[in-house]
């Protein structure tokens, strides 16, 4: 009989009032699923979309996932989908694969110490997981997860503190990441300390023409991806998902309908490079990359590795990073050796006797001399894969712009299994705020939980979060905000509420109206209370009656929306056309900006804009 298994997802700092959840191994979900579970449609069926998947799941969301293509593990004449490319070798943020991962992305976007906290994340769920058995095998390899030591080499000192000036600056603050908050760190802070360490007939300490001058060692997870991704496929589907072959186009515009059709609640999009056209993010590149696929058998000619060795991509004088030495074992006796680094490039013409793959072998050879006796995996020897980078790093983020709430999950670089889980819990974490900001309870139950604020102070949050508030009261409310004791986090979500919440329905009124921003202020206030007048004069009954006045105050929910639409639409009632075409676009706009109001609220709360933020960083 098999035993349900469960590892918790940890909440980041980046995302604020999140609780830990758990995950299983189980066939059910383990929160129950029926037709009144909310539905999310998530776009993608590599790492990131599958683990959103089983997060969701378990959370008692329904899923449904539409993806172009999926892993294969029985074809190896078709190409494989980047996340079953991938090496795949948790390391601290940024990856071995190039100093230049993490481009500085600006305000309000993912940096380094978001990749960190997403690694951490990922890398306590891996450690974790690595403890669950199951009836098919021990150690949590049903994932296809090995926990190994992961061996990096510089060729200046990484180990020393130095300016923040120095070219060695990014390495030295990812030791101090890893000395901080990874086991089984070892460290060797010279070449002496290297060459006691190593025995030279495995490593050569002066590969690439240079002496090693410092290096460590930590522990580090290892995922044999065929496992994983179909483990995955295999687990969503047993816990309810539905996975469905179909190329989504022109998400922004196409989404709502979707929604419409297979009547969910919100879109996550986990599209990987895809994104590029899907949503058409002009920052999306691809940078490929390509592994030799090595025989790590105790029966080969080469010599069997159980640990991982990595010498990261190095800043030379010319400012450029040098190339990678990556040997990666996995836990199906396939040793990876890597690795190309090409941004820009998305040829997959690359063959085992490609000039650049040749190089990658030698280098690989230079540094580990056995390679040189190593055979290659007979029925698939070399792969190929394109990273997908974006110029802002990895976007896990609602959408501010598309009015019905869609959260990405893509760019993930060449860090998605690095960082998965965590980005995983954010993006999770985002579609759940957006689908409670929705129903806006969720800030009426903090507002209504304040036991030191009057009735009167209660009812203007209250409308405030309906959008119902004028300018004065929302200066003044702003001013109360400040001077409570509500806690901090509490207290910045209600200001962004107050701010760009109104602002937004001012924006929107001023569509409808077509008038300049301006001048709407009062002409909102003005036309709510037409609209209110005409829908309590109307023949319509109480409930009906409730649910326009709801529209007007911008409390509706997507359900509501269109059946109101539709009576609105099919009504006999002698409302003048002007109204009927503002009701209708009443409902439709304030619905739409109050989405694109909440998306923007929880995207300053989990990419702080503050320019401190920035400035540790420089
Ligand atoms: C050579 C190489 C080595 C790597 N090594 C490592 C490593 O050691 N560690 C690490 O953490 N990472 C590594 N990576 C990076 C890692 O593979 C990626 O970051 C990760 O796979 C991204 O996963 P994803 O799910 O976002 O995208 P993908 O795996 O590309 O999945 C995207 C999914 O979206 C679907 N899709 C795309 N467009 C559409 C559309 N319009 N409609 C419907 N479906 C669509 C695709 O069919 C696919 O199912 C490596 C990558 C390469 C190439």
């Amino acid at each position: 009989m098999s035993t349900v298994h469960r590892v918790v997802v940890h909440p980041s700092r980046y995302t604020q009032g999140a609780s830990p959840f758990e995950v299983s191994t189980s066939d059910a979900p383990l929160k129950d699923l029926n037709a009144d579970s909310r539905h999310v449609l998530i776009v993608g069926g590599g790492v990131s979309g599958l683990l959103v998947a089983w997060m969701l799941l378990d959370k008692g969301i329904r899923v449904t996932i539409l993806a172009k293509e999926w892993a294969r593990t029985w074809d190896f004449s078709e190409p494989r989908i980047t996340s079953q490319i991938a090496g795949a070798l948790w390391e601290m943020p940024p990856g071995g694969c190039g100093l230049t991962e993490i481009e500085t992305p600006g305000a309000g976007w993912a940096t380094v110490e978001h990749y960190r906290e997403w690694a951490m994340q990922s890398y306590n769920f891996y450690m974790k997981y690595a403890e669950v058995s199951n009836e098919h095998e021990k150690g949590g390899s049903s994932l296809g997860l090995s926990v190994a030591k992961l061996h990096q080499f510089f060729y200046d000192d990484a180990i020393t503190s130095c300016s923040k000036k120095s070219p060695r600056h990014e390495h030295y603050n990812k030791y101090a990441a890893v000395k901080t908050r990874i086991g089984g760190v070892e460290v060797y802070p010279d070449k002496e300390a290297i060459a006691q360490r190593f025995d030279k007939s495995i490593i050569n300490l002066s590969s690439g023409g240079n002496h090693f001058q410092s290096g460590y060692t930590h522990t580090a997870p290892i995922i044999n991806t065929d496992k994983a991704l179909a483990y995955l496929m295999a687990l969503v589907q047993r816990k309810g998902a539905t996975l469905e072959t179909r190329e989504v186009k022109d998400l922004r515009e196409t989404g709502q309908r979707l929604l419409t059709d297979y009547k969910a609640d919100a879109i996550v999009n986990a599209t990987g490079l895809g994104a590029r056209e899907l949503v058409n993010d002009e920052d999306v590149y691809p940078v490929r990359g390509a592994v030799r696929r090595v025989e790590n058998t105790r029966h080969s000619k080469f010599r069997h590795l159980n640990d991982a060795y990595l010498v990261p991509a190095q800043i030379g004088p010319d400012g450029l990073p040098s190339k990678t030495v990556f040997i990666v074992p996995r836990n199906d006796d396939i040793l990876y050796v890597g690795s190309i680094i090409q941004p820009h490039n998305e040829n997959m013409n690359l063959t085992p006797e490609s000039p650049e793959v040749q190089q990658m072998w030698d280098r690989a050879g230079d540094f580990m001399p056995s390679l040189n006796h190593a055979g290659f995996v007979n029925h698939f020897p070399f792969a190929q894969g394109l990273r997908p980078f974006t110029k802002k790093n990895v976007k896990v983020r609602a959408d501010e712009d598309c009015g019905f709430p869609l959260v990405h999950n893509y760019g993930h670089g060449g860090s998605g299994w690095t960082i998965g889980v965590g980005t995983a819990q954010c993006a999770v974490h985002i579609v759940e705020t957006l689908l409670d900001d929705k129903d806006k309870t969720g800030l009426l139950q903090v507002v209504g939980m304040q036991t030191d604020w009057s009735d009167i102070k209660k009812e203007k949050f209250s409308n405030a979060i309906k959008g119902t508030l004028g300018a004065n009261e929302k200066s003044e409310l702003l001013d109360k905000i400040q001077a409570s004791g509500v806690p901090e986090s509490c207290k910045d979500r209600l200001k962004n509420v107050v701010n760009s919440w109104s602002a937004e329905l001012i924006k929107a009124s001023a569509k409808i109206g077509n008038q300049t921003l301006t001048d709407v202020d009062d002409r909102l206030i003005d036309d709510k209370t037409n609209l209110l007048e005409v829908v309590t004069q109307s023949d319509w009954n109480d409930e009906e009656k409730d649910k326009f006045r709801n529209a007007i105050n911008g409390t509706l929910g997507e359900t509501e929306k269109a059946e109101l639409l539709d009576r609105v639409r099919a009504s006999s009632l002698q409302i003048p056309d002007t109204y009927r075409d503002r009701l209708t676009n009443v409902v439709r706009l304030w619905s739409a900006e109050l989405m694109k109001a909440s998306a923007k609220a929880t995207n300053d709360a989990i990419y702080p804009i503050e320019d401190n933020v920035y400035k540790a960083r420089l």
